[in-house]
């Protein structure tokens, strides 16, 4: 029976169209898996190199001072008595230094650990964020007289609060002080604090911004994004001539993301840069009460910045 078998034939043909859009369904599938799969590939490998880099950064931070501290002890343990007190002195107080440096190094790399692991914990609180960036500066002062810089400081305002870690924005402020400090042989730093609105797209609210402009050696443009880099160091193929192991500025990005904020930089090679840090303005709940009383006339203006003044 011929049609029957040209039923046959054509569910034949049907099947083998279907098994042929099967193979090709398969075939892709397949594909994407590979293309998956060497993707995970390649970000292991980038991990791998990631912890290789980390082993042999923090190795070698950790050694350099290590290696200072032993060899000057030796050198006092050998002479014991023969040398004068000031060399004494001189060498007691590379030891000291030496020993801040390595602590500084573990302590930054504890941060690091906290902050991607999430365990941080942050104790935010209502912080006026001028009176920490004061406070940041007058401890930097003295380095920075002793470099014989200068150390300006300028804010629009006597009070400007946020919700946050005083501790983690001094660190922030600590942290692009001392690399103006580090980075600048001739001039000096400004640091500036001001209330901007909505400074970026999306944002609408007030921030409190703080700048930190040093007129030191500046930065390539190609390397501005990477100095927020973990381990990231502009001169690392020179020997990494001065101190730090290049994670003050993405562990300060880290803290500033936390908050909503941000952080950018700006650079003229040879001529210095300016660090900008942005942080939510968050009004006191009091002065918010104040400016009720104000609107509802029972306190005059006068007397509700005479009152905010006696309490701050
Ligand atoms: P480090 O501890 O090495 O200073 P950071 O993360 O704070 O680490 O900075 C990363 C790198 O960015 C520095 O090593 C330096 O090369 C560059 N850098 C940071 N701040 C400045 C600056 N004010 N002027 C010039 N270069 C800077």
């Amino acid at each position: 029976d011929i049609s029957e078998r040209k039923q046959i034939e054509e569910q034949i043909r049907r099947k083998n169209e279907d098994l042929e859009q099967l193979k090709i369904g398969l075939e892709k599938m397949v594909r994407d898996r590979m293309a998956e799969l060497e993707k995970a590939n390649k970000q292991l490998i980038r991990l791998n190199q990631i912890k290789s880099d980390f082993i042999s950064i923090v190795s070698h931070e950790l050694r350099t001072p290590l290696t200072s501290i032993k060899s000057f002890a030796e050198i006092m343990l050998d002479d014991l008595g023969k040398h004068d007190q000031e060399t004494q002195r001189r060498y007691l107080s590379i030891i000291n230094s030496e020993s801040d440096r390595l602590s500084r190094l573990i302590s930054d790399i504890l941060d690091l650990q906290k902050i991607d692991s999430g365990k941080i914990d942050w104790h935010d609180e209502m912080i006026n964020v001028v009176e920490v960036v004061r406070r940041a500066v007058d401890t930097f002062s003295g380095a920075f007289v002793e470099k014989g810089l200068s150390l300006s400081f300028e804010s629009a305002g006597d009070c400007m609060m946020t919700e946050a870690a005083p501790d983690r924005i001094f660190q922030v402020v600590a942290n692009l002080l001392s690399n103006g400090l580090k980075f600048t042989e001739h001039g000096g730093v400004e640091v500036n604090i001001r209330l901007v609105e909505a400074p970026y797209e999306g944002s609408a609210e007030k921030f409190i911004r703080i700048s930190v402009r040093d007129t030191g050696t500046g930065i390539p443009q190609e390397e501005l994004s990477r100095i927020f880099e973990r381990f990231y160091q502009i001169d690392q193929s020179q020997g990494r001539k001065h101190e730090g192991a290049g994670l003050g500025l993405s562990i300060s990005k880290d803290i500033i993301d936390h908050y909503r904020g941000r952080i950018t930089v700006e650079s003229v090679p040879g001529s210095g840069s300016i660090f900008c840090v942005l942080l939510p303005e968050q009004e006191q709940p009091r002065k918010k009460l104040g400016e009720v009383l104000v609107e509802l006339g029972m306190l005059t203006e006068t007397e509700l910045v005479s009152a905010l003044e006696k309490q701050s």
